[in-house]
């Protein structure tokens, strides 16, 4: 039988899978030392050799996937080739919940797995669990001869007030250095004390401030709390007009969902301008959340992340990322605003968050609730076929009734040439300011001009290196462009034929309407509200403050006005371009045109005085218009589902964009042909390109892109993997795949 060797074959050597925050296509194998042998389950985070380095991963398992996007088995690695994991890190392990997730992101959206943990293993937030953090108190009796001060006697009257307090917080409200509190303390007559949690991380109180619901809000309130004691996936689309009371229903969710000691998650579109949203939380549970954004510093993030890790975060507020946080026990997840585009991520990983959302809560057995005013085609039809549950309130909160919407023909009225503001809208916006209420302008385009010409020769400033003009920043005094942020000072004369002072700015930009606001209406007080000139968080909190307070009567503002604020004494909303977002070949161009202008629409009138909105349009007959006027929203994306149906365009089919750059143009498009040669033929499979790319040229890159097009019961990702295996892509060129692509450019 069996013949015996000589050299007896060594046992195989214990392995495990190590996932690294790398590009690699999948885990790599590593020996586990015996002494480490019984500590390596999944999700242990280790650090291991790779090349003359050390990483930090996290040991790895095989998650079933749909046989769709089960990704093709790595290759053997011979036990001799092994290299041995060096140490395990002193940090919880990675929840099985998340590990799940990431695989299934990096599956959907043909990412390789590492770049997908790499949004969320920070190797440099682990291993420093923050102990109790200490402060200060002031000892019981002072002790004798202490020389007093006048900054040390505000730092003891500060203390006075709130004891104990941290070090840095003293500091600040006592008015005085570091110094004078070491020295305080060095005297004896500060003792160091234990401080609570911090605010972020105290526990929110369910049943702190509830609010009174109408007939409608307790009905859906009541339908989203039984869903989330149930603790199993659901899907629920919340529909409300703007100020319906959407936020105040699902933060009864929220509420459900802590008092059964679970953890929610809610997403909002922009957190950074969320100062509102944080005070009606703290209205409503006495305490603030937790968030997670870019902006956020540092050691808050650490704390975050740790308090998450370990459930002392109940609620986290987040932008798209947070979704990769460790949660220990999620129960909810609420994707506000669910249509906003800014929930898909266009760099690196390309996904979108509220897609993703909602396989994290099946993941998690937990319902996640998506709320919007003009929701998506795509979430329209999960609810119409039955995948999505769906809540409607149908009237503003409190009797206040929706803005009446009215057209300016621009055709017929046109503002005088180099102006933009028509003498309806003018007429309208003064008689506003008579009555002592607020208006608001609003163009969806910052700095000056969005094009200068030369008036000599007809040359039009374009950036070197992406397919765009540069747009004038005037107070900036530069020329810049919004695709790759590439400056240049306002020229004098004409680069192209020399001509002096014959630089023209063509078209408004917010800078240009303000200057023409504030010409108009020389008395009013007016307020810029653009993401180049309103600052950070801080600031925008402060100008939100100002509206409110009323010490602004005009406000011009691009999207970022459109967000969620509740201005109480706005009445009167002007939209200087309607038709802006309509040109180009985006097939979403009508819906995000009539999401964009309904949500900036919806800040007129959310009080007592009655609300209007006036749009300024050169194409008055256009659907879009017509939907915004009548209000009838429903019917417009009936009409949409209508067209997009045949062709199988999304939400009846799936697309997936391949985008092909390189500097070289030669090779780029050498690589677009040879993959539209290879691309994949099949019934219910179409492939449309390679084109260029609209931005044909970008930071530098020239792009082509194709498009991959397939009916609905036909996944992408398989077709993807295939057709790529098959080409060969030249040095130098990237192929970029977007599955579910927003972004036609
Ligand atoms: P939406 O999210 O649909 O725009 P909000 O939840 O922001 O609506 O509600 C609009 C305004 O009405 C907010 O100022 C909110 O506090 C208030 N509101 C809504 N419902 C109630 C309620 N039941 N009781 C008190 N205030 C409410
Ligand atoms: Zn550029």
């Amino acid at each position: 039988m069996a013949q015996t060797s000589l050299l007896e074959p060594q046992p195989p050597r214990k392995r495990v899978a190590v996932l690294l925050p790398l590009p690699f296509p999948c885990p790599l194998d590593y020996a586990a030392p015996p002494a480490l042998a019984d500590s390596l389950p999944p999700g242990a985070i280790v650090s291991v050799p790779l090349g003359g380095r050390r990483e930090t991963g996290v040991v790895w398992d095989q998650t079933p996937l749909p046989p769709d996007l089960t990704p093709p088995p790595p290759p053997e690695i011979a036990d001799s080739r092994l290299r041995a994991v060096s140490t395990l890190v002193d940090a919880p392990p990675m929840p099985e919940m998340l590990r799940r997730f990431i695989d299934w992101v990096a599956a959907y959206t043909l990412a390789p797995p590492g770049m997908v943990l790499a949004m969320a293993l920070r190797p440099h937030l682990l291993g420093t669990q923050a102990g109790p953090r200490s402060g200060w108190a002031a000892a019981p009796t002072l002790p004798e001869g202490l020389r007093m001060t006048p900054a040390r006697r505000s730092v003891l009257a500060a203390l006075e007030e709130e004891s104990p307090l941290s070090g840095a917080e003293l500091a600040r409200r006592a008015g005085v250095g570091a110094a004078v509190i070491r020295g305080l303390a060095d005297a004896g007559a500060l003792l160091a004390a234990l401080l609570g949690p911090i605010a972020p991380f105290a526990a929110p109180n369910p049943d702190h401030n509830p609010p009174v619901l109408s007939g409608a809000q307790d009905v859906a309130a009541t339908a989203l709390r039984a869903l989330t004691r149930e603790h199993r996936f659901s899907a629920t689309l919340l529909e409300g007009v703007t100020g319906s009371g959407k936020t105040e229903i699902y933060l009864e969710a929220v509420a459900e969902c802590i008092a059964a000691g679970r953890q929610a998650l809610v997403l909002l579109p922009e957190i950074a301008l969320s100062a509102q949203w944080m005070e009606r939380f703290a209205r409503r549970f006495g305490v603030t959340p937790a968030t997670w954004h870019s902006e956020i510093g540092q050691r808050a993030r650490r704390l975050t992340w740790n308090a998450v890790g370990d459930g002392s975060a109940g609620v986290v507020v987040g932008a798209r990322s947070a979704l990769f946080l460790p949660f220990r026990d999620l129960g909810l997840i609420i994707v506000d605003e669910e249509h906003e585009t800014t929930f898909k991520q266009e760099e690196g990983v390309t996904y979108n968050a509220r897609d993703m959302a909602v396989v994290r809560a099946r993941l998690a057995n937990a319902p996640v609730i998506l709320a919007s005013a003009t929701p998506s085609l795509e979430t329209l039809n999960n609810v119409e076929t039955g995948r999505y549950g769906h809540l409607v309130l149908p009237s503003r909160h409190g009797g206040a009734a929706m803005p009446t919407t009215r057209l300016i023909d621009m055709r017929m009225a046109p503002p005088p040439r180099g102006r933009f503001l028509s003498p309806a809208l003018i007429d309208e916006i003064g008689s506003t300011l008579a009555r002592g209420e607020q208006a608001m302008l609003f163009l969806n385009r910052r700095g000056y001009a969005p094009l200068t010409l030369c008036r000599a020769c007809g040359q039009r400033m374009e950036c070197p290196h992406c397919t765009s003009w540069l747009v004038e920043h005037r107070k900036r005094k530069i020329l810049c462009c919004h695709h790759c942020d590439y400056r240049q000072p306002i020229p004098e004369t004409c680069p192209q034929c020399g001509a002096e002072h014959s630089l023209t700015a063509i078209g408004p930009g917010i800078e240009r309407i303000t200057e023409e606001a504030e010409e108009t209406f020389p008395n009013a007080r007016v307020l810029v509200m653009a993401s180049d000139t309103v600052g950070g968080p801080a600031a925008i909190a402060e100008a939100v403050e100002r509206i409110a307070q009323r010490d602004i009567d005009l406000i011009v503002g691009t999207q970022i006005v459109a967000k969620g604020w509740h201005f109480p004494h706005l009445t009167t909303v002007g939209v200087v371009d309607a038709d802006l977002g309509l040109g180009g070949a985006d097939l979403r161009a009508g819906e995000r045109t009539i999401q964009l202008l309904h949500q900036v629409a919806g800040r007129a009138g959310r009080a007592e005085a009655p609300g209007r909105v006036l749009l300024q349009s050169y194409a008055p007959e256009h659907p879009v218009m017509e939907a915004l006027v009548s209000g009838d929203f429903r019917t417009f994306m009936e009409e949409e589902a209508r067209q997009r149906q045949p062709g199988f365009w999304p939400p009846f089919g799936r697309l997936a964009a391949l985008i092909v750059s390189s500097e070289n143009p030669e090779a780029a498009l050498d690589t677009a042909r040879r993959l539209g040669r290879a691309a994949p033929e099949a019934p219910g499979i179409e492939v449309l390109g390679p084109a260029p790319a609209p931005l044909g040229l970008l930071r530098g890159r020239h792009r082509h892109r194709l498009l991959l097009r397939t009916r609905r019961a036909i996944a992408v990702q398989p077709i993807l993997r295939q057709w790529l295996a098959k080409v060969k892509i030249s040095a130098g060129v990237r192929v970029d795949l977007d599955v579910d692509p927003v972004s036609f450019l």
